[in-house]
């Protein structure tokens, strides 16, 4: 139970204690004092809710109201947002401490939390400074790792970005089925890709974000209107009888020996629990995930990225010259090299003359991924590989990657982003002290079998 009496004071000190974690490990982009301690008076007169006490960082990317929320970029500098994300509003109003904005890659743009936007510093990898923390949502779940206090981090995911940081720092890391959380207050990448989701210690903390923050929105569209399960209450039941299928195509050329090795032993340990394990192969879909999500990806982005012109949000220059010399200034000056690439190339896809051949390709390449998760997952509860297909990079090996080389690192976790699929990522174990993430993917908005799977693995 938590003593209210003192939770301002504890708050001080989790404030202190973030402080001196992100001098050497670049967790937060901003550290929300005057908010949480606010939050902390309020709860010592009116301690309630399911997330009482528990203090929450928020990717840089998700809005929190008067708090800069700059996505890791500089070009919203300046920018406060009036109103919160719906995420962050249901998790404050069940009593969570917002403590900050946690650092990513430039608009999610990114699988190392490398490519940060200009003047923001990149997060270190919790267990060895000189390798990254995964991306894009570094800076969550390297804080989750490093966290000595309660605590229960929002991340965002469009394709792995939970995922990915979660097997390099070793924390649990769900993504929730596409609509399932709404993304009201989230700055899109790509928005028919785009998730909120929870990054925590344990599979139980993450199923309680996800019970306090899922469920329609009115103000998200495409947020799905079904009943929110007690995700909680499926942490640590029995998995007898549930049946996993190991996907044939992640395991081999292109993964290091060291994580096959450790996600097999996960598997194993599964298996030990009682569920059956068969092996399921998905062909179409590992040969043509990558390709598919950076075209449909980069379009979207290239669309979403339009607003950010100087003149509405953030960063402005003094007006000289005619709309289009200036827009061109702001963004040249404040868009980092990545987010200029792939807005190239986003428009470039989407072209008359080549939106057949790429765009409208993607989509339906995208139907065939969709149809192909849906035929494998019959009668399969959740399907599992290893979350990365190495364990985290240094930045002087990622540093030598070309653009083509770095996309390639997110063949295991496009695939059930595009198809909208609810996936975990749970440490399945370690390599001297480097974490290994497994992943498991179920069917849509079946987060509860992945939770009950989860909680055997930790
Ligand atoms: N690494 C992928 C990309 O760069 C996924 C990032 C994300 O999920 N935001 O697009």
């Amino acid at each position: 139970m938590i003593d209210f009496s003192e939770i301002v004071e504890r708050t001080h000190k989790v404030i202190e204690r973030i402080k001196r974690i992100n001098e050497s490990h670049h967790y937060f982009n901003y550290i929300s004092e005057d908010l949480a301690i606010t939050q902390a008076e309020k709860l010592k007169r009116n301690p309630h809710g399911k997330l009482a006490g528990i203090y929450v960082s928020v990717k840089d990317n998700i809005c929190v109201k008067g708090i800069p929320s700059q996505a890791g970029s500089a070009i919203l500098d300046g920018y406060r947002p009036v109103f919160n994300a719906t995420a962050v509003q249901r998790a404050i109003d069940e009593g969570a401490i917002i403590i900050g904005k946690t650092s990513q890659d430039e608009f999610g743009f990114g699988t190392f939390s490398t490519n940060t936007g200009k003047g923001f510093r990149h997060p270190v990898n919790p267990f060895d400074h000189e390798r990254a923390a995964g991306g894009s949502s570094g800076g969550s779940a390297g804080i989750t790792a490093l966290a000595d206090f309660p605590h229960i981090s929002l991340g965002e995911s469009t394709g792995g970005s939970i995922a990915a940081p979660a097997s390099f720092c070793g924390v649990v890391g769900l993504t929730p089925t596409y609509g399932r959380i709404s993304r009201y207050g989230l700055i899109d990448y790509a928005s028919s890709l785009d998730k909120i989701g929870p990054m925590a210690k344990t599979v139980e903390e993450a199923a309680l974000m996800l019970e306090v923050v899922s469920g329609h929105d009115m103000k998200d569209s495409t947020s799905i209107d079904a009943p929110v399960d007690d995700y909680v209450s499926y942490a640590g039941k029995s998995i007898s009888g549930m049946k996993v299928g190991i996907i044939k195509e992640a395991f081999g050329k292109g993964v290091s020996p060291e994580v096959e090795d450790a996600v097999r032993a996960g598997i194993s340990r599964l298996s030990d629990a009682g569920a059956q394990i068969s092996e399921i192969s998905l062909p179409f879909t590992s040969r043509h995930c990558l390709s598919s999500y950076y075209i449909l990806a980069m379009c979207e982005a290239s669309t979403n990225l339009a607003k950010f012109c100087g003149m509405r949000y953030g960063a402005h220059a003094p007006l000289e010259g005619n709309f289009n010399s200036y827009f061109s200034k702001v963004r040249s000056e404040n868009l980092g090299e990545e987010a200029k690439r792939r807005i190239i190339l986003g428009t470039f896809a989407r072209m008359s003359g080549f939106r057949d051949a790429y765009y409208m390709k993607a989509m339906k390449v995208r139907t065939l991924i969709i149809n192909e998760y849906k035929k494998a997952l019959q009668g399969i509860d959740a399907l599992v590989c290893p979350t990365m297909p190495i364990l985290p990079p240094k930045f002087s090996e990622i540093g030598k990657l070309s653009p083509l080389q770095n996309y390639m690192m997110d063949i295991m976790t496009v695939g059930p982003n595009l198809a909208g699929l609810p996936h975990i990522s749970v440490a399945a174990g370690r390599v001297g002290k480097l974490p290994v993430g497994m992943m498991l993917v179920a069917d849509h908005l079946e987060e509860k079998k992945l939770i009950t799977l989860g909680s055997v693995l930790q």
